[in-house]
């Protein structure tokens, strides 16, 4: 459970109760410790209110056993250590104006390889590598590059209005814990700084859309997965995260179609259907073309694109920008997305 900066603490004794001091994540640490204490939590229109039950205190006046949670505190916490790894581009960055929301990525290739390229791109304001350290690649004052052609809420150019958050791993896979950790450290952190709801901490692959193609005619949801296993509730859950977003607001506005149903049942549906939708990312032919999945299912945005290796059955090999007739493509072919010895971000 994470408690948001504001969040008030009261020790409760019988029908009295008295505050204790405001928000802590090194609460969470002691009460984790003292598992005796019992817990009420109530969500008021106005944050959270945490209620510690300490009647086995009882004998004790409030100061002091308030001084001993605090004191506990402030000696037992480990703040969220996070290095400062900027990017030569920060100095460039302009200030950015308002912050709604916070967008996860994935960087779908290995951490080394993709710190040093969202750094020296200035991709991202933080960095969570494999282990769970987190770095500071843009100040996060300023617009950091991360979300390309986006929108949310008919609202376009999210990085306007966003903290990006790029976490080593795969849109398909789990995260370690370490970085569960870690991750959950930095959300609460900002949200708090920012004001930021549980449900506006989004995916990129919530904001991102494309221009038409000749796969599909009108502007559309479903140019990127990244992040999207930050949508599911079983993943939420581990971050301390208690809502989402129930639809997409564009696609219900018509501003875009909806290019991928198997993805937006990942984003928005239920913890069950996600998990079934999820599947399909996760397959063994997930990679190959078939009646069913086209280059541009798999590589998205990305298929004509000299990174993507395109593998026919015949064993020949193409990269995406060698590809001319998108339609002879056929059934069986394997589609590389990320060569190990370059990553990319996604
Ligand atoms: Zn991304």
């Amino acid at each position: 459970m994470a408690y948001r900066r504001g969040t008030v603490f009261y020790l409760l004794s019988g029908r009295e109760r008295t505050p204790v001091f405001p928000k802590s994540r090194c609460v969470e640490k002691v009460l984790a410790r003292e598992g005796d204490i019992g817990l009420n939590v109530v969500d008021s229109p106005t944050g959270t209110i945490v209620f510690m039950n300490v009647t086995g205190f009882r004998i004790l006046p409030f100061t002091i056993v308030s001084a001993a949670v605090w004191l506990t505190c402030v000696l037992g916490a480990q703040a969220l250590n996070i290095v400062n790894h900027f990017s030569p581009l920060n100095g460039q960055r302009p200030r950015r104006q308002r912050t709604d929301y916070l967008i996860l990525h994935t960087t779908e290739g290995p951490g080394k390889g993709s710190l040093a390229k969202v750094r020296r791109l200035g991709e991202c304001h933080y960095f969570v590598d494999e282990i769970g350290k987190v770095f500071r690649i843009i100040d996060r004052h300023k617009v950091a590059l991360h979300a390309g052609r986006s929108m949310w809420n008919g609202r376009t150019n999210i990085d306007d209005s966003a903290i990006g958050i790029e976490v080593a791993g795969y849109h398909n896979r789990n995260i370690t814990a370490a970085q569960y950790a870690a991750v959950k450290d930095l959300v609460a952190e900002l949200q708090g700084i920012y004001k930021i709801t549980d449900a506006r901490v989004l995916t990129h692959s919530m904001v991102a859309y494309g221009a038409p193609n000749q796969w599909h005619k009108h502007a559309h949801r479903g140019r990127k997965r990244c992040g999207m296993l930050f949508a599911k509730w079983s993943v939420r859950v581990k971050l301390g995260l208690t809502s989402q977003q129930k639809h997409d607001p564009d696609i219900k506005a018509g501003r875009l179609v909806n290019a991928d149903p198997y993805l937006a049942k990942v984003l928005y549906g239920s913890a069950q259907e996600q998990e079934r939708a999820a599947q399909r990312y996760a397959a063994s032919d997930a990679n190959i073309i078939s009646p069913s999945r086209s280059a541009w299912d798999i590589a998205r945005d990305k298929y004509k694109s000299p990174e993507v290796t395109y593998v026919f059955p015949s064993g020949k090999r193409l990269q995406g920008n060698a590809i001319k007739d998108w339609k002879t493509i056929p059934p069986g072919t394997r589609v590389i997305l990320f060569p190990q010895h370059k990553p990319t971000k996604s």
